[in-house]
Formats: C-alpha cells, sequence, structure tokens
C-alpha cells in the first residue's frame, strides 16, 4: 500500500508592504497592506500557498490580517495537522462544519490546498475549478488618491501606457455634490477613451444615494458599486429599479447565500466576485453560479491582495462564462515591492493568468524574509510527522 501523504506542516506569517501613494476610500487611508500568508507543506514534498488579505486592519470586515493569522493558527492547523492534502474538498467540509464564519481564513486554506493539489497533478487551479475559458483578464485601475489633478494624471499614464482604460473612482467621503464634481472632472477629461466607476463602500443613505446616481449618470459614470449599507437589500433594489445606473453589489456578498438573497430581491445588476469574502474559491465559484442564473453581470473583485491571492482569484475568474465588468485585480501594482520570484504580465489593459501547476507563482524568499512583521523572531509552527497517529 502507498503511504498515505499528510500535511506535515503549516506556517503563517504577515507581510507588510507600502503602497506607491496614499489609497483613500470612504472607510479608510492606506498606507501599507498587511497580507497573511499561510504555507502548507506536505510529507510528498509540496507545498501549497495561499494569502489572507483585507482593507485597512478591520475598518472593511469582521476580519483583520491578526484575526486571520490566529484562526488559521490556533483552529483551523488542528483541523489541517496530519489530513490528507490530496482531497481538498473534504479537508474544507471538515474546516467548514468546525469553523463558524472567518471566511478570509478559510479562503487562504483553501488557496494553499488546491495550489498543492494543483502542483501534484500538474495542472493549474482554474483546471480544478472546471477549467479556463480565457487566458488574460481585463483589469481596472483604481484612482484614490483624493486629488482630482493627480488622478487624471495617473489615468494619462496608464492609458498611455496601455496597462489600464477603465478606473473606479472611491468616493463617498466628501459631500455628494464635491464627490460629483471630482468624478464628472475626471469623466470630462478621459471622455471616450476609458469606462469610469464609482465605488461608494456604503457611505450614503439612501436619499443621497437616488440624488447621486441621477448626477453620475448624468456625468457618464457607467457603474456605482455599493451605494448604500449591505444590509439594506430593499433599498439596494430600488436603487437597481431607478435603472439611472448599473448597481453593483459588493460588501453585500458573503457568499452563494447572500447572492441568493440579493439575486431574488434583485438588489443588483452586477455582483462582485471575492474569493476572500465569499469563504474560499468553491463558495466564490458557487456565488457566480447564482449570478448567471438570475441573468446579473460579473465582476472580479478585490480585496487588495498581493500576488498569491491575486492569482488565485485570476484562477478562479478565468473559469466564467462571462465577465461583463472586468475585474479589479490590481492589488500587486499598488505595493511598492514585489513578494513574487516572478512578477505578473499586466498588459494591453489585462492580467495574464499564470499557466504552470497550482498557483503557477512562487514566492520571493528575500522579499518575504525582509517584510515580514516577525522578521526578528520567526516563528514557524511544525507539527511532527504521525504526531495525531
Ligand atoms: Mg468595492
Amino acid at each position: 500500500m502507498a503511504t498515505p501523504i499528510t500535511i506535515d506542516a503549516i506556517e503563517t506569517f504577515i507581510l507588510d508592504v507600502p503602497t506607491i501613494r496614499p489609497h483613500v476610500l470612504s472607510v479608510a487611508t492606506m498606507q501599507s497592506q498587511a497580507m497573511v500568508i499561510v504555507r502548507l507543506i506536505c510529507s510528498d514534498g509540496i507545498e501549497g500557498i495561499g494569502e489572507g488579505t483585507t482593507i485597512g486592519g478591520l475598518s472593511y470586515g469582521a476580519e483583520s490580517p491578526e484575526s486571520i493569522q490566529l484562526t488559521i493558527d490556533r483552529y483551523a492547523a488542528p483541523i489541517l495537522k496530519g489530513s490528507d492534502p490530496t482531497r481538498p474538498a473534504l479537508i474544507m467540509a471538515a474546516l467548514r462544519k468546525q469553523i463558524a464564519a472567518n471566511h478570509f481564513a478559510k479562503n487562504a486554506i483553501e488557496t494553499a490546498l488546491l495550489d498543492a493539489q494543483g502542483k501534484r497533478l500538474g495542472v493549474p487551479v482554474s483546471e480544478l475549478l472546471g477549467g479556463r475559458l480565457r487566458d488574460r483578464l481585463p483589469v481596472l485601475w483604481t484612482l484614490a488618491s483624493g486629488d482630482t489633478g493627480r488622478d487624471i494624471e495617473e489615468a494619462e499614464a496608464m492609458l498611455a501606457s496601455r496597462r489600464h482604460n477603465a478606473f473606479k473612482l472611491k468616493i463617498g467621503k466628501r459631500p455628494l455634490e464635491d464627490d460629483v464634481a471630482h468624478v464628472a472632472a475626471i469623466k470630462r477629461a478621459l471622455g471616450d477613451r476609458a469606462s469610469v466607476r464609482v465605488d461608494v463602500n456604503q457611505a450614503w443613505g439612501e436619499a443621497t444615494a437616488k440624488r447621486g446616481l441621477a448626477l453620475l449618470a448624468d456625468a457618464g459614470v457607467d457603474l456605482v458599486e455599493q451605494p448604500i449599507k449591505a444590509s439594506q437589500l430593499a433599498g439596494m433594489a430600488r436603487l437597481t429599479a431607478m435603472g439611472k445606473l448599473a448597481v453593483m453589489a459588493d460588501e453585500a456578498l458573503y457568499g452563494p447565500d447572500t447572492a441568493f438573497a440579493y439575486a431574488s430581491a434583485s438588489a443588483a445588476d452586477v455582483f462582485a466576485v471575492k474569493i476572500a469574502q465569499a469563504g474560499g474559491l468553491g463558495p466564490a465559484k458557487a456565488l457566480a453560479g447564482i449570478a448567471e442564473a438570475a441573468g446579473v453581470a460579473l465582476y472580479g473583485g478585490t480585496m487588495l491582495e498581493g500576488g498569491v491571492g491575486t492569482v488565485a482569484s485570476a484562477q478562479l475568474f478565468a473559469t466564467f462564462n462571462d465577465l461583463a465588468f472586468g475585474t479589479e485585480l490590481f492589488g500587486p501594482l499598488l505595493l511598492t515591492e514585489e513578494v513574487l520570484a516572478q512578477p505578473l504580465d499586466y498588459s494591453d489593459y489585462s492580467l495574464a493568468v499564470p499557466t504552470g501547476p497550482g498557483l503557477g507563482i512562487a514566492l520571493n524568499p528575500d522579499a518575504v524574509a525582509a517584510l515580514r512583521r516577525d522578521r526578528a523572531t520567526p516563528t514557524t509552527v511544525i507539527f511532527p510527522k504521525q504526531a495525531n497517529g
């Protein structure tokens, strides 16, 4: 009988990477990004990597980088320990049964399991998820300096280098009239050369949103993302029914259940799919299936992950039948340091989905050593082999 393959060791660490400029959202201003990296080391010598990243500490959602790491170390590791990594779905079922919520942590683990299994079978993660339909994904850029002139300059540079021709503006922090003036000036400057969308990150009340949608439609904006609180499903449905502007749900979507509720209530024209928010690649794929069945358009979202989480997302989005609104998988471009051994290919307004086994990427060990938060005293959780058997 062949020796059973087991997960022998798990390591988590946080990388702190400065951003290239302040990234201004209605909920936070980011100067750096903290990403939790999880490494699963298997007895067949194969290693899987995953990433758990959120936006602005605890300002975006219920999980922080520190809580993601703690959840994995304290609660997921004992379940992973000694288990069979050639059965990722079985492991994820056990995790989902024993750990409630904690979607970002679960996604980091599922990513690492699928990376390892893809490497083991010699296929990209996309092929474990049903198979890719495309090798490149359109990628927009977020203009979030908060300064109109600087944002226009940034957009012009992106158009000139053919890196991006769709732009998302983060609004909702300032009075509506100021935000609209900012957005309209940028759309005027870029004209038909670019698509301009806005993300309010839940900052408006419904009355403001009604006025905002009308004004933004007149300014030539193509899409508004999560204008009001995610919990206000009826309000989202009323804004969608206005028909002024395509309305996207983002913060509302914590997996297939919430997607079903939103689709049933006609509470959005577009769904942002985020693997972390959905609780992993499997649930994110199920969420996309609900959108497709309901006639809701798809958009590939990001938690501003670094290279690992970005590629995990790309591997899934490459399997979607239709990605009408493209993706925002630009996370690595917002960071000053490259954490991957080989930078990703961003060109022709798109990202190339890696074709190698697993995620098709590797970490740059020097960058990891320099950026990890515990670099002075690295801690690795290593399980003795057969410790539980
Ligand atoms: Mg958003």
